[in-house]
């Protein structure tokens, strides 16, 4: 799977801010985004208020790379790495159910705040 350069993989990402948002995963596995943001993500214009130092200042954020996005099950479908790993490899989400793993992984988390492209 050809990765893309840095700069090229972060034009994947279509702003939506959609990940800065708190999931919550039900028991049979849905995902349901809430409208808590993160606290660092300006509602407005959807972009992170400290996207540079943002994995120093909020230990929940997550780097996006190909496998984290192969992971990070919660990321909408239209998100634009999600996108690119489903052209490149046929990847899609998993769908629910998710395991019970999976689920708690995902609640530790917390929030899905995870960043690359902004
Ligand atoms: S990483 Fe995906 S979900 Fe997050 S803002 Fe970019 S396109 Fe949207």
């Amino acid at each position: 799977m050809a990765v893309p350069e840095d700069t090229t993989w972060e034009a994947l990402c279509r702003r939506c801010g959609r990940c800065c948002f708190e999931k919550r995963i039900e028991e049979d596995g849905t995902v349901v985004e809430t409208d808590q943001a993160c606290r660092y993500l300006d509602v407005a214009s959807r972009r992170c208020k400290v996207y540079h130092k943002r994995f120093e200042v909020e230990e929940e954020c997550i780097r996006l790379d190909p496998q984290t996005v192969r992971d990070a099950f919660w990321l909408p479908r239209d998100c634009g790495y999600v996108a690119w790993l489903d052209a490149q490899t046929g990847y899609q989400p998993a769908q629910k159910p998710v395991s019970k793993k999976r689920q708690k992984t995902a609640k530790r988390r917390g929030t899905a705040r995870k960043r690359s492209g902004r």
